[in-house]
């Protein structure tokens, strides 16, 4: 078994009081995800960050206000969780983290296949991300401490769909 942690959009835009989307509550995961990442690194275990980056003109925002445009602030890692030069950074366009990356080849180059998944939203990138992996056959790890979903019911409803439906480990 190799673990590999991926971190989902920790992204001013989502986290900061001044971002375009914020999740409310998301600033509380941040020590939690802090402390898990150095985790990984203290056992020289990968840590690849999940990042949305859109647009302009991104079809998504016929769904969302604007958030994580390409170059600006709101698309960076909060300052908290900023990657060093081994941490792997993945784009990505809409909700999960495989579609339209090369997430699925990095983690089998590094043979990885077991994941650690923290971040936001529990119910939106988390949720297709996770659904992913599962899909794609790789075990599955959410500490709960280190996600966080758009509404309480959100969670609630996740919290059941990954242990009933996905069979992910919930930490
Ligand atoms: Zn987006």
């Amino acid at each position: 078994m190799k673990k590999a942690l991926l971190i989902v959009d920790m992204l001013n835009d989502f986290i900061e009081e001044w971002g375009s989307l914020k999740v409310q509550g998301a600033k509380e995961i941040v020590p939690f995800i802090k402390n898990l990442r150095m985790e990984f690194k203290k056992n020289n275990l990968p840590v690849i960050y999940l990042c949305d980056s859109h647009s302009k003109s991104d079809p998504e925002f016929e769904l969302w206000p604007p958030h994580c445009i390409e170059g600006t602030k709101g698309a960076e890692i909060i300052n908290e969780l900023k990657p060093d030069g081994n941490d792997y950074i993945l784009k990505k366009k809409t909700y999960s983290g495989f579609y339209n990356t090369n997430l699925d080849n990095k983690l089998k180059q590094l043979g990885v296949d077991t994941l650690y998944i923290a971040g936001v939203a529990m119910n939106i990138c988390v949720h297709y991300t996770a659904a992913d992996a599962r899909m794609r056959g790789y075990t599955v790890f959410i500490p709960l401490k280190g996600v966080k979903g758009l509404t309480v019911e959100d969670e609630a409803y996740m919290k059941k769909q990954f242990k009933d439906v996905l069979k992910i480990n919930l930490l």
